[in-house]
């Protein structure tokens, strides 16, 4: 299913890391890190901003957590700095960093119940008994758990030990939260649930969080910007709605939601729009935009699969449509993904919304069909 930014809420929030006056938060520089031959991180910069969701997202084996390790302390780097809050941290020892991390496994006590994890590290630390009461209160409160006190985690489901766990995290009040993955034990209607209780938890308590997740759809709905890695770097940091429409390359595109990529040379560049010839389509690709490259460069368009209109009427025009034959329907309920293959032999994948029943819908498998998409519905892409 094509995966759309949701950011209805954080629309309306402000933007620090558009505004050169503000200082950021976590500043990563130069970050990098080896295992013997293995470079993790490489040479990665980034910063952060207070009360910011910031995902770092990637495929397996891309640096992710070995970044956030770095962070939390647990990790030390090869080379760069970490700052936190204007402080050089890079080899501060991660019980001095005003950090803490929740993991995927909760790693909460066994042998305690929920009230005594929640107040283990205020205990650590010397609090008095009254404070530490008011204080596990308020945050058994936040967490929507006030009633659970005295349940071992093995009486609470996945959901509920999640939560108690960042209410552990939260307890301490750190500047930063580092999550690794933390729904990812989560079946997947939890996880929905979760990932808006945790955003609605973050916005209230207005700390810093850093999450780690291979999870696009999560890492779109929960963040007020990612940042895209691939082997140890990071390839792109954006808003949800930025990565989405506006990815910078090919990796980037292809990596969150579904897409078409349509390869060919740039046959016309003005300020305002591309000619690409593409040896997938008959018909010659119109791009609203500049690409800041050469007529001949070799090139990429993008369209995402829901900005391609499907038709049985021959589309008029010279650019951008081209005909074909159903080949294959994915019915999800919601949308239906078509699979239509042109003349080239190339496929290209149409996603519609499904306003009428099955049934009733006229285009079916073999039927031959016209797509067509608007020229500023395609992103040239360098190869
Ligand atoms: P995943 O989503 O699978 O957790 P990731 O993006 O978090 O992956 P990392 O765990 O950061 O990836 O690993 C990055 C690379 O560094 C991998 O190739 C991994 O094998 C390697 N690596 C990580 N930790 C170590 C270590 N302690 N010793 C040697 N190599 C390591």
């Amino acid at each position: 299913m094509a995966v759309q930014p949701n950011q209805t809420k954080r629309l309306n929030n402000p933007e620090p890391w558009q505004d050169p006056k503000v200082k950021p938060y976590v500043s990563i520089k130069n970050l990098t890190k080896t295992f013997g031959e293995r470079t993790a991180v490489n040479d990665v910069s980034l910063s952060i901003y207070k009360g910011e969701l910031f995902s770092l997202l990637g495929h397996s084996g891309c640096g992710k957590t070995t970044l956030l390790r770095m962070l939390a302390g647990f990790e030390s780097p090869t080379s760069g700095k970490i700052f936190i809050d204007g402080v050089d941290m890079t080899h501060t020892p991660a019980y001095k960093r005003p950090v803490s991390m929740v993991f995927q496994s909760y790693a909460l006590f066994p042998h305690m119940t929920v009230e005594q994890n929640i107040a283990f590290g205020l205990i650590q630390e010397g609090m008095n008994k009254n404070e530490i009461r008011d204080r596990v209160d308020a945050y058994l409160k936040l967490v929507q758990m006030s009633g659970y006190e005295h349940r071992r985690p093995h009486q609470l489901s996945g959901g509920e030990r999640q939560r108690v766990a960042l209410a552990r995290s939260l307890v301490k009040q750190p500047k930063l939260v580092l999550l690794d993955e933390p729904l990812a034990a989560l079946d997947k209607k939890l996880r929905e649930r979760t990932q808006l209780e945790l955003v609605n938890i973050q916005e209230k308590v207005g700390v810093t969080f850093i999450m780690v997740s291979h999870d696009q759809e999560e890492a779109m709905t929960m963040s007020t910007r990612i940042g895209i890695m691939n082997t140890g770097r990071i390839l792109q940091i954006g808003s949800p709605t930025e990565i989405y429409e506006y990815p910078n390359s090919r990796y980037v595109a292809d990596f969150i939601g579904s897409v078409n990529l349509f390869d060919g040379l740039i046959v016309e560049e003005k300020s305002d729009h591309v000619i690409v010839k593409s040896t997938m389509l008959e018909k010659n690709l119109y791009v609203s935009h500049s690409a800041s490259m050469p007529v001949g460069a070799q090139i990429s368009v993008a369209v995402r699969p829901e900005k391609i209109m499907l038709t049985t009427e021959e589309p008029k025009g010279d650019y951008n449509w081209t005909g074909g034959i159903v080949q294959d329907i994915a019915y999800l309920g919601d949308v239906s993904i078509y699979y239509v293959k042109v003349n080239s032999g190339a496929v290209i994948l149409v996603t519609t919304a499904n306003f009428v029943r099955a049934a009733e819908r006229s285009i079916q498998w073999d039927d031959k069909v016209f797509l067509y998409w608007k020229p500023e519905s395609g992103i040239v892409l360098s190869m």
